[in-house]
Formats: C-alpha cells, structure tokens, sequence
C-alpha cells in the first residue's frame, strides 16, 4: 500500500488532521491501534467553545459527540471551605456552555466522520509497531499489524505522529524534548462513577472543582447518561500509595467531605485511570519525513482542559503547511518550520499560564489571611473572572489575559468590600 501521508493515531490529532486534509485529493492512510468505541486514550476531558468551534470546521456538530446531561454552565471553583466561586462561560461566542465529554463517544464521531472521505484510508485496530527507512535513514513508511494478522509495510512519503503521548514515531525518531517544566507536575486518578449527586447553581448544573489549599484538588465532570468524572489530582511529591492506588483514590475522596457528600449513594463504575508525574514538555516539531502533532509534539497538564483543544489546532495548522508542502509552493523543511514556529507560538502562553496556575493553586499554600483576602477578592471578581473564562475559552491572548487595572480594581473592591462588610455578598461559603 503506497500513499502520501500515514497518519498514525485516529484521535482528535489525527483523525481531524485527516479531515482537514480529505477534500484536498491527497491520498491518506489514517492508523488506530484501538477500536472504535473502546478508546483506550488516559483523559477525562472538559470541552470548551474553542474546542467545539474547530470540530465544527471539519464537519463535526456537538450533538454528535456528546451525551444529554454533560453541558453545564461552567464550573464552581471551591477553595477548601473558606469560599467558592462560580467561573461562567463567557457569552459572547454564542455558546455559554461548557462539555464534560466521553471520550468513547467523542473519539467516534471524529473516526466516523472520516467515512465520507474515499481518498482516506482508516485502519482500525492496526498497530505500528516501527518506522520503515531507506539505506539513507529516511523515512520510507510503516510496518504493524491488525490484531491476530500478519505483520504488514505501509509505503508513504511522510509519517504523521499523532499517536498520543508515549508517540512510538517521537521514539524511533528519536525526538528530542526541547522544553520541559517538570517542578509542577502533578499525579492525576480518575474514575466514572453513577448517580453523583448533582451540582446545582442558579438552577444550573455545574463542574465542581474543589481545591484542598494543601495541594490536593478534586473535579467532579457530569459526562452525560448519569455518569461523572471523578479525579482526584495532587502535586506530584504528594502522591503516596503504598497500598495500591485504589485505596488512596477513596480514602482520598472520603476525607474531602464537600466531594464526598455527592458520592454516597454513588457507584464507580469504571476502573482507575490515571497519570503519575504528568509531564509538561514540547518535544522537536519534525525531521526529513516526519513530523508530530497533538500530545505527541507537546503535553501538559489537564488542569485547564486545553489539549485537545491544542491537538485540534496544531492538526488545522499542520494540515495548511502539508498542502503547501503537497502543492510544491514549499519544501519539507520549509513547510514544517512554519508548522513548528505557528503552534509553538499559539500554545506556549497557554502552556505558561497553566505551569503558573498548578504553582499558585496546588504547590502554594496559602495561609486563611491571604486565602480569605487577596485570593478571594480576585477569584470572586466578576471582571477577573470574565477574563478567566474566556481565557480558558481562548478567547483573548492568554499573554496578560489579567491586566494590572483589573487586578487592582478586584483588589480595591475587595479591601473596600471587606471593610465595609458587605463583601460577603460575592462569596459563597461552603459550610
Ligand atoms: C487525566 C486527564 C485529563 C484530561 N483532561 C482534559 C480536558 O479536560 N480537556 C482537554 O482538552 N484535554 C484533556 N486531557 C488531554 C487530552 O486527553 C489530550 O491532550 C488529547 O487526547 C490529545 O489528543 P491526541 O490526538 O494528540 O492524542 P490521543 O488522544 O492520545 O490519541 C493518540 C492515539 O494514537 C494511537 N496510537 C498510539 N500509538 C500507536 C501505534 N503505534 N499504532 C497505532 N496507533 C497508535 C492511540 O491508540 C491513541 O488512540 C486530559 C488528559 C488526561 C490524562
């Protein structure tokens, strides 16, 4: 089999890479070692209007991917029990909404929708398992299998890494990581579980996420037909589990009483899945006849739900520089240079922003004064929190997504509010 592009891994990377560049004629083979609808791929994902916007480019509407009762209003942001505050989806896009999505469903939609395309062939099941050089080194192709078959060669004249991140394509090309942060890494466990109790606000139903103070945070995400995601996720030099990771996943849930209390009458449902140690790195963009895209060129950690976000993008990016390249006006080299320096640059602010976030929330802690004043001045701001949802809806640039005026203006109201007592008004206590 002979085509111009492999790309390997059918999932939000891949599978819209392949979409974008269907209609465009060029012959693709997309690879996915998993079956469709037994997703093996590690995340329990929120999914904002970003996010939606780019499935909606390649043909995919949000009906399609996500299940009755995972739409909410945005998310309730707990910080232990001194306060919590409400993080609303910003309305200007249209879509005020946020998705907890099942990625079962989710991965689906995108595999299905690749059926519409003649010129795009889907191998599912079938694993990669090296990459195929010529005497020169250079990439000539794929060799793997379907499940129980003969081993077989896959002849392309360039090879996609969209395969997550343990990418075999960044190991057999040996790609190097460029950039790493790995002080704030966090460990992160999830399960779905059945007949959570709701989170109701305003007669909405919302996200909760419920910060310990003491570097330990929990996130509860309605995924649709009565099941929700349960993570638990705490700095990685916390994470102890000497008696397997079941047991410290409960008996941590059970001694954060304001998570707890919506599990009582609820049932895991799914086995434990998780991360140790989440790295946040980007690793080399490309090389002669590869190149890799979605978690595979660069991971971080969920805390603000951007990365398939970030895959769906670099996927729209790349799939521009690939028709530059398959049209001849650039070279190789010259078309993924530009894929390189454009995602490098729309995803490194965001990548900052939440290594800052995981120091300030879960490897800082704050003593009750400052969680009680500064902290609670800024997070129960209605203009600070407008910017925070449409950053983490990027909408606006996340370099200086809260300006100093906002910043001090949140502050004043909060030294005035407090003095006059009447602050207490834009908190909502816990207990
Ligand atoms: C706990 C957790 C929570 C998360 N929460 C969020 C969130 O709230 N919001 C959000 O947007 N993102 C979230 N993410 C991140 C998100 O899941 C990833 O960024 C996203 O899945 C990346 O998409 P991708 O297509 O690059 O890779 P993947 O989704 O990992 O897909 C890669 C695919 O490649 C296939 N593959 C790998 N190797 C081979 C091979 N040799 N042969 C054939 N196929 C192969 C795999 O089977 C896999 O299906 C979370 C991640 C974790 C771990």
């Amino acid at each position: 089999m002979e085509f111009d592009l492999i790309i390997i891994g059918g999932k939000p990377a891949g599978a819209s890479l392949a979409a974008r560049l269907a209609s465009t004629g060029l012959k693709i083979a997309i690879v996915e070692k998993d079956r469709v609808m037994e997703t093996k791929v590690v995340s329990c994902p929120l999914f904002f209007s970003s996010g939606i916007k780019l499935m909606e480019e390649i043909g995919v509407q949000e009906n399609i991917y996500t299940l009755p009762g995972s739409q909410m209003a945005g998310a309730s942001l707990e910080m232990s029990t001194y306060f919590r505050t409400f993080v609303k989806m910003p309305t200007e896009s249209g879509k005020n909404y946020v998705y907890g999505l099942n990625r079962k469903v989710f991965d689906k939609a995108l595999w299905d929708n690749l059926s519409r395309f003649s010129n795009v062939e889907r191998l599912e099941g079938f694993a990669v398992r090296d990459i195929l050089k010529d005497e020169k080194g250079e990439m000539i192709g794929v060799l793997g299998r379907f499940r129980g078959e003969e081993e077989q060669k896959i002849y392309g004249r360039a090879v996609v890494g969209a395969d997550g991140r343990n990418s075999l394509v960044a190991r057999k090309m040996e790609a190097k990581v460029t950039e790493e942060v790995s002080a704030f890494n966090t460990t992160v466990y999830y399960a779905y579980w059945e007949n959570v109790l709701p989170y109701e606000y305003e007669g909405k139903n919302w996200i909760q996420i419920h910060t310990g103070c003491d570097g330990f945070s929990f996130i509860l995400i309605p995924a649709g037909n009565n099941l929700t995601g349960v993570l638990v996720q705490c700095r990685h030099d916390f994470f102890e589990a000497k008696e397997g990771v079941e047991k410290w996943y409960l008996e941590k849930l059970k001694s954060y009483p304001q998570v707890y209390r919506r599990l009582i009458s609820a049932k895991q449902v799914s086995a434990l899945s998780g991360i140790k140690n989440v790295p946040n790195l980007y690793r080399q963009a490309y090389g002669a006849g590869w190149v890799l895209v979605g978690d595979a060129y660069h991971q971080k950690d969920s805390y603000d739900g951007q990365g398939i976000y970030d895959a769906l993008l670099g996927a729209k990016i790349l799939a521009k520089q690939l028709l530059a390249w398959h049209a001849g006006t650039l070279s190789w080299n010259q078309a993924m240079q530009g894929y390189d320096a454009e995602i490098y640059n729309q995803t490194h602010a965001m990548f900052q922003e939440t290594i800052s976030r995981l120091k300030r929330e879960l490897f800082s802690q704050p003593s009750p004064a400052v969680i009680k004043g500064p902290m609670r001045w800024l997070l129960t701001n209605e203009n600070y929190l407008k910017q925070f949802s449409k950053l983490l809806t990027r909408e606006i640039a996340p370099k200086n997504w809260a300006p100093k005026s906002v910043i001090i203006k949140a502050m004043l109201k909060g030294i005035v509010g407090s003095i006059s007592k009447s602050s207490k008004k834009d908190s909502y206590p816990i207990v």
